[in-house]
């Protein structure tokens, strides 16, 4: 008989909804102490106390201590009051949940160290280990470890920022070279120089390197010139974009009028007809495209778009002379690339992933999760040109972890503000990373806390697969319940409840109507309310059952995608083309636990009571 493969047990990993391992949790925690303070002692030994037991005696020294003591009561009791209870399955809200223990662990034992990743000298440790995650999420996405690089952001917004910085950075090169080494790019036109792929750029620069000319040639790139009348292209979003591209657009300069949205289909996924359709009059009219970004894991729908079709769409332009960069926004849903990787590193097939989990006892059968489509955009992940992954998101890790993979290294010294090549030197160590990210000072304890989950929990099927595949089958469950949900009665009234979509990810969004009523204002009305009573702004949390989130699906946004949503609950036509927005729960079910029968049966029979008692109410 073969060995039952290497599993994870999740119960093991986190703190628990009712402090279940605070026994370990807290043995850890004098652990981390105790030898925090040794480490301390044990510098230069000799060398005496700064100050005297008998000195500790004084009043003011009491004083002191007693105002920290007193003011951390304060916070402990205000963090009480004001929290959000993510750890609890009640909380079906945002995109959090509990945090691993390793993380926490490794998050409070390096604070005491107080490293600073912004240059080597501060936080030697801690620099080597962000090299080491940044490379294991390379890895992740697909990239090959020895071509790519990664780094840790302070979320997904500034990872964004990075890779539309690389991109219009890599645009400019071509224009660069026609000004500092005009033989490197003779005989193209504007139009070609405008649409040279990117790993023939970073070729070219490489060119510009050995000829002496680099520092002439990225001086010419935009981060020495500026845009001035230059036009980096337009950048290609799906509706469903997270408003961090927007902000990009502002701060580098390449100004929000550029950003195109392309249309979503019913499934919030982008329409790869309608992308189709806006490549080709922006190449008609000879109008440049500087990125096309691809959402995995939408942040209000959990929506994957078809990475692939994206890919598929840029390898049929380049063979008629246009390209772009393709960025892949996978805040949420990156980590998720751990389902379709196996123990030894490969990209699984599909049947091979399914039986992976099954003997893991992650069992998507009924659901099929995931439909080929899925499947195919995260494998497609691999050739994008840099990937946007939030540790605090699917990752597990407590704030504020972001990260962005870059396919090709050779891009950072396009971005570099000291010395050139950092790759080049013999350690792999870039020693300041500071110099070529966005960001200065930046706490080693984030990168240790990342480094810790993934110790922990392996980026594979066994580990961070098989977590993310529990939370899918609970996404699963939930969504299942609203479909089958018939009509129900309370307070004498009869309500429907539906399902926006069938989940890519492990995001759910629904809506409650009064059965027969076809009124958008009074049903958008209604689900306003029942956010209101399953959400929390203040006061004790300890009065709430559940809690959720909630998005608005508007018309300037999602143009007609909610429409046939809407009709599902019995809304005619011509309410939608009246009201043209549609009010929406959402919840992101980043828990495990509601995987098992047991306690999702109850969880559900639990809410459905609860919001039967509210809509009695209202
Ligand atoms: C959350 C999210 C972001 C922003 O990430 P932050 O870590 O909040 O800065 C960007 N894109 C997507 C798709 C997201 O879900």
């Amino acid at each position: 008989m073969t060995p039952p493969p290497k599993q994870l047990d999740f119960n093991a990993l986190f703190l628990g909804p009712k402090s279940e391992n605070y026994p370990f949790f807290k043995e850890m925690l004098g652990f981390l102490m105790d030898d925090h303070a040794q480490w301390r002692k044990d510098f230069h030994p000799d060398d005496k106390p700064a100050f005297s037991a008998r000195e500790q005696e004084d009043p003011a020294f009491q004083e002191t201590i007693l105002r920290t003591r007193q003011a951390l009561a304060e916070l402990a009791g205000d963090l009480q009051l004001n929290s959000m209870p993510w750890f609890s399955p009640r909380y079906l809200g945002h995109m959090t949940m509990d945090t691993l223990m390793a993380a926490n662990l490794g998050y409070m034992l390096t604070i005491l160290y107080n490293p600073n990743n912004c240059a080597y000298e501060g936080g030697p440790a801690t620099t080597a280990l962000e090299i080491e995650v940044g490379r294991q999420l390379a890895a992740l996405m697909g990239f090959d470890p020895k071509r790519a690089w990664g780094h840790i952001t302070s979320g997904g917004t500034v990872a964004n920022y990075e890779g539309l910085w690389l991109a219009r950075n890599l645009k400019s090169v071509p224009r660069a070279l026609k000004e500092a080494m005009p033989e490197a790019v003779a005989g193209l036109d504007d139009w070609a120089l405008a649409n040279v792929p990117v790993r023939r750029s970073l070729d070219l620069l490489e060119a510009a390197k050995a000829a002496g000319r680099f520092d002439a040639v990225r001086g010419r790139t935009a981060r020495g010139t500026g845009l001035g009348g230059w036009k980096p292209g337009k950048v290609l979003v799906p509706q469903t974009k997270h408003y961090s591209w927007t902000k990009a657009m502002d701060v580098l300069g390449i100004g929000q009028d550029h950003l195109v949205q392309v249309r979503v289909g019913e499934d919030y996924r982008m329409d790869m007809g309608h992308l189709r359709e806006l490549v080709e009059g922006l190449i008609q009219a000879r109008e440049p495209i500087l990125a096309v970004v691809a959402v995995v894991g939408s942040t209000e729908e959990g929506a994957v778009d078809p990475v692939h079709e994206v890919v598929r769409l840029r390898r049929e332009c380049e063979e008629r002379g246009a390209s772009f960069y393709i960025h892949v926004d996978a805040a949420y849903g990156g980590y998720g690339r751990a389902l379709f990787v196996g123990e030894d590193g490969r990209f699984m097939g599909l049947p091979e992933t399914r039986k992976a989990l099954r003997e893991r006892r992650i069992d998507h059968a009924e659901s099929e999760w995931p439909d080929p489509e899925v499947y195919e955009a995260f494998k497609a992940m691999s050739e994008a040109d840099s990937i946007t992954v939030d540790p605090h998101k699917m990752g597990y890790v407590p704030y504020a972890a972001g990260a962005v993979a870059v396919q090709d290294k050779r891009t950072v010294d396009l971005v570099s503000y000291f010395a050139a090549y950092v790759f080049e030197k013999k350690e792999e160590n870039p020693l300041l990373l500071g110099s070529y990210i966005l960001e200065g000072s930046k706490a080693g304890a984030t990168v240790a806390a990342v480094w810790m989950a993934h110790k922990v929990v392996p980026l594979d099927v066994s580990g961070y697969g098989r977590l993310i595949g529990a939370s899918i089958e609970g996404a699963d469950h939930f969504y299942r319940s609203l479909l089958a949900a018939e009509a129900f009665e309370a307070g004498g009234r009869r309500f429907i409840v539906k399902p926006l979509v069938r989940p890519d990810f492990n995001v759910v969004d629904f809506a409650f109507n009064e059965a027969g009523g076809n009124d958008l204002d009074a049903m958008n009305s209604l689900n306003r309310r029942l956010y209101e009573a399953f959400s929390y702004k203040s006061g004790p949390v300890y009065a709430k059952d559940f809690i959720t989130s909630k998005t608005s699906l508007d018309y300037a946004e999602y143009g007609d995608a909610p429409r046939a949503f809407v009709r599902s609950l019995g809304i005619p036509d011509a309410e939608w083309d009246r009201v043209r927005s549609v009010f929406v729960l959402r919840s992101c079910v980043l828990t495990p636990y509601l995987s098992k029968n047991t306690t999702y049966a109850e969880y559900w029979a639990g809410l459905l009571a609860a919001l039967r008692a509210k809509l009695a109410e209202l």
